[in-house]
């Protein structure tokens, strides 16, 4: 709609970038341009600037040592290079490796696997979910055999926002075998929640800066030291071998800005804030019983700025576009796999009903109890 204000509830699919991350890249553009791998002074600017922030992206994520942090062109190829980077590392003692994952990983976390089981690399384990969108330790558990090299967990899921016990889980996965690698895709928790990967326990870690409010197109994969990893990108060598190709100064400058900044707002005002917006909005859409419902979990267990409903009485299709002519911006799902057909993956594993619409709310620092009301308004007249 013309001159109407858009309200923008889609802060998991990305957010837009912090003023500060846009005025710390301006200067790698045109100025400090030279290539990180030149030796001479103006490409020693530009390592200059991938060192210190992998020192910042380092420090936030509590690694030991700058070359733990591996910048990658996405949290996507992160997941690429996380999943694919062990197996085809192949161990000589295991001649099928098992990899564990679960159904409600991202697509960027779930196909590469599938790709390995389909050629046969790999026999690929998926652990189920509750209701509300939680792994059970135990199947974790017995999920585990000799062969077991991976273990994939996401930390928060994107689509319903859903908290797994990421520490529980790599406690029972060491216990039983220290050597088996543990990756979680941290993109959507590392806003909100423990961050550290010492304490944490994680081997493998992926995080991505556009949902951090840094630039779309650079990601990062923690690799602790002593982890060996194949390579998915062959050529020059960059990223200590495991990602080569020239090192996008900007993006990287931006992400680490993007981090500085989020270590500043990272406080529980702010998060506390970000939750009673969202609670608010769940407790005014109760008031109109109309049998709305949440897919996942309320509470402790759920991101503080995620809100996935089940509206019984609308298409979800048709709901999204009426929502979306009316200024409204929200997600049915991932933005990632919205463009593909049939339900939600992530819904289906929980148990979500066929019929009626589910939708994806997301809130971010920009969001006020203003787009809030404005939403309601618009929902209420379209369900
Ligand atoms: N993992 C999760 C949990 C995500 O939410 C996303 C983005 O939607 C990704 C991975 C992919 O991130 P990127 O857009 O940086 O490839």
């Amino acid at each position: 709609m013309k001159n109407k204000k858009k309200i923008y509830l889609d802060f998991a699919s990305t957010a837009p970038m912090e003023r500060g991350v846009v005025l710390a890249m301006e200067p790698y553009w045109s100025e400090t341009y030279a290539n990180p791998g030149s030796i001479h002074s103006c490409g020693q600017d530009a390592i200059k600037a991938v060192d210190g922030a992998r020192g910042t992206i380092q420090k936030f994520l509590g690694a030991r040592s700058p070359h733990e942090i591996i910048f990658a062109g996405s949290a996507t190829e992160a997941n690429n290079l996380a999943t694919r980077g062990v197996v085809k590392l192949k161990t000589p003692r295991v001649a099928k490796p098992r990899v564990i994952t679960t159904r409600i990983e991202h697509p960027s976390v779930l196909e590469p696997i599938r790709r390995l089981a389909e050629h046969g690399e790999i026999e690929a384990v998926y652990l189920g979910v509750d209701k509300g969108g939680l792994i059970n330790p135990e199947e974790l558990k017995s999920s585990i055999n000799e062969n077991t090299v991976l273990v994939s967990i996401g930390y928060a899921n994107n689509e319903i926002g859903t908290i797994q016990p990421i520490q529980e889980a790599v406690k029972i996965v060491k216990e039983l075998n220290p050597k088996i690698i543990f990756h979680t895709d941290a993109v959507q928790a590392i806003q909100f929640l423990e961050a550290d990967v010492k304490k944490l326990g994680v081997d493998l870690m992926t995080v991505s800066a556009h949902k951090i409010y840094g630039p779309k197109g650079i990601g990062a994969l923690y690799v602790k030291d002593g982890i060996k990893l194949e390579s998915v990108i062959y050529g020059g060598g960059q990223e200590y071998g495991l990602r080569s190709g020239t090192e996008n100064v900007p993006f990287i400058v931006g992400f680490a800005k993007a981090v500085q900044i989020l270590e500043k707002w990272k406080t529980q005002t702010n998060i506390k804030k970000l939750e009673s917006l969202r609670d608010y909005l769940w407790q005014e859409m109760q008031t109109w019983k109309r049998g709305f419902q949440v897919n996942g979990v309320m509470g402790e267990k759920l991101l503080p700025n995620n809100l996935n409903i089940h509206i019984p009485s609308a298409d979800g299709e048709t709901l999204l576009v009426a929502l979306s002519e009316a200024g409204a911006c929200v997600s049915s799902g991932s933005a990632c796999a919205s463009r593909s057909q049939g339900p939600s993956h992530v819904i289906t594993a929980i148990g979500g009903r066929e019929n009626g619409a589910n939708l994806r709310l997301t809130i971010g620092r920009q969001t006020v109890k203003d787009d809030i009301d404005a939403f309601l308004e618009t929902l209420k007249n379209l369900t």
